[in-house]
């Protein structure tokens, strides 16, 4: 099937790109309309034939109304976002969560191709996660299915922006290790790029920090693999790009050791990075296409 395009909308930036190809990224602008103007614009100037539409938002997605509920997209809730882009470009929209686009994209085109069943985590400024088998995304009775990042976990303590406490959140995501590291490393102000360059550079008491979030990480992993049996483990997001290995170890090994002697998944970095929710999102438009058109 060809004319599939598919948009990462986040919080500060919107992607546009085909399977296998972007065609671009723009700051998110502020409003629904401005943001479908926004599509329709970067559409006509690609020139590419449009036939179906695939649209990932950050944050939780009714497929029904065609709506989402982002918190870092404020101005998106409510509005009618899938009925908009349809009067605007006359073609099917399907809307999906950015992190079951994400997994999509890394089961059938990344670092779990091959896989029977796979997971895949981000790890950014929270924790998401998504399970892919043969029959797609596992999404809940409310798209709420695998918030991994609001399993509690033994390390953490206090309140979690979700309304609960001691959240994985709190030890484990991109956003709480820059944290703990600004505190061990004495620099209150660093930057995520700073904080990386410290960890490569090799500074005493960085491994302590990646240790801790990665084992928090893994352990809250068993009950996944004890429940849903993936093959594969992919692990994306900002930190896990800034600190690969240092992080992933950790992970590898506190599920190794939990699911003794049971074999455990491959835990595998992922590897289309911007590209993974724009090819997820146009994956998704093309499973919702009734088979003779695909
Ligand atoms: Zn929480």
């Amino acid at each position: 099937m060809t004319g599939v395009v598919g948009v990462d909308i986040g919080g500060t930036k919107t992607a546009v790109g085909t399977l296998g190809q972007l065609l671009g990224v723009w700051p998110t602008p502020d409003s629904g309309p401005a943001l479908v103007e926004l599509i329709q614009a970067a559409l006509e100037g690609s020139g590419a034939a449009l036939s179906r539409l695939g649209v990932c938002v950050a944050g939780r997605v009714d497929p029904e109304r065609g709506t989402t509920r982002a918190a870092n997209l404020p101005s998106l809730v409510g509005f009618p976002l899938r009925d908009a882009l349809h009067a605007a470009l006359r073609v099917p929209v399907t809307l999906v969560n950015d992190a079951d686009a994400a997994a999509l994209a890394e089961h059938r085109a990344g670092s779990a191709r091959g896989a029977r069943a796979s997971v895949f985590v981000t790890v950014s400024t929270g924790i998401g996660a998504a399970y892919v088998s043969g029959s797609g995304a596992l999404r809940g009775a409310h798209g709420q299915a695998m918030e991994l990042g609001h399993l509690p976990s033994p390390g953490a303590h206090g309140p979690c922006h979700c309304g609960r406490q001691g959240c994985l959140e709190l030890v484990a995501s991109g956003s709480a290790i820059n944290r703990a590291l600004r505190v061990r490393l004495n620099r209150p102000g660093a930057a995520p790029a700073e904080l990386a360059a410290l960890a490569a550079a090799g500074e005493p008491g960085v491994q302590e920090v990646l240790h801790a979030a990665g084992h928090a990480l893994g352990v809250a992993l068993l009950p996944v693999c004890l429940t849903l049996d993936p093959d594969v483990i992919v692990i994306g997001g900002g930190a896990a790009l800034a600190y690969g290995d240092r992080l992933l170890d950790p992970v590898r090994g506190a599920l190794r050791d939990a699911l003794q002697p049971w074999p455990g998944p491959d835990v595998r970095p992922a590897c289309l990075g911007v590209q993974a929710g724009v090819t997820g999102a146009a994956l998704a438009a093309m499973d919702a296409a009734p088979v003779a058109a695909r």
